[in-house]
């Protein structure tokens, strides 16, 4: 039985007085929530912040980053490593964002890399995999995720399903109003789960969550969570108030 999971990705918003705010009202506002996992994941200043207030609330909401740099430590600049994010309170880090891959240039490649060492140091990775508009309309979004996966996973092996979450975001769904369909997403997460069934093995594979993200609010919430192989949602925009984040969590999934 895969418990959903609703997490969400401030991006770059918050202030820490910002984000502190943010995180004592969806601690207190969400503190009965057992019927299904929650997750924040702010900016890296606001990351240490806001597990104080988790804490300090006793609250089950998981914390998350947004990205993080394979290597352990060293010589690169304004990168954070996945060791300073457990040591920011961390459990979760959501890697291959599209938002990283189309205006940063990561490649599979690299994601492999942050993958990979995400894993050694016990943070869950959520890899974010999505096709483009035009490679929607060109009848590729199969090829696409197929080769998202195999790349960004080569290598990896996973016996736990719960150490990795996968996370549908068609491009152009994230941040535009347009989300996918409930039958669109249903078929991706269908094939998403064939292909980590064949490197996984099949019941590993029934096992691993996969969220839906891509312009996911409290009105549309409830028929995308509903379908059998949409394991939760990752959340831009709504995201960022309680208002709304709470709305999508009661949506009634
Ligand atoms: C995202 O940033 O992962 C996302 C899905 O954004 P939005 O919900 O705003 O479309």
């Amino acid at each position: 039985m895969r418990k959903k999971l609703i997490a969400g990705n401030w991006k770059m918003h918050k202030t820490v007085p910002e984000a502190q705010t943010l995180a004592r009202q969806l601690a207190d506002r969400l503190s009965d929530v057992n019927f299904a996992d929650v997750a924040i994941c702010p900016p890296f200043v606001d990351l240490y912040p806001v597990s104080l207030i988790l804490r300090e609330k006793e609250s089950k909401i998981i914390l998350g980053a947004q990205n993080m740099h394979p290597e352990p430590k060293g010589a690169f600049t304004g990168e954070i490593s996945a060791e300073m994010l457990l040591s920011a309170g961390a459990k979760m880090v959501i890697l291959g964002h599209s938002e990283r891959r189309h205006i940063f240039g990561e490649t599979d490649g690299f994601i492999n890399a942050k993958v990979r060492r995400a894993l050694e140091v016990g943070l869950v990775p959520i890899l974010c995999i999505g096709e483009t508009l035009e490679q929607r309309k060109a009848g590729k979004t199969n090829d696409v995720l197929r080769e998202q996966i195999t790349k960004s996973l080569a290598g990896v092996q996973i016996d736990d399903p719960h150490k990795i979450i996968i996370a549908y975001e068609p491009v152009w769904a994230i941040g535009t109003g347009v989300n996918a369909t409930p039958e669109q997403a249903q078929e991706a997460h269908t094939f998403v789960r064939g292909l980590l069934a064949q490197l996984w093995g099949e019941q590993v594979a029934q096992e691993v969550r996969i969220l839906y993200g891509g312009s996911v609010k409290p009105a549309n919430a409830q028929s995308l969570l509903t379908q059998p192989d949409v394991d939760g949602a990752l959340v831009g925009g709504a995201s960022l108030d309680a208002d709304s984040f709470e709305g999508i969590i009661r949506s009634g999934f």
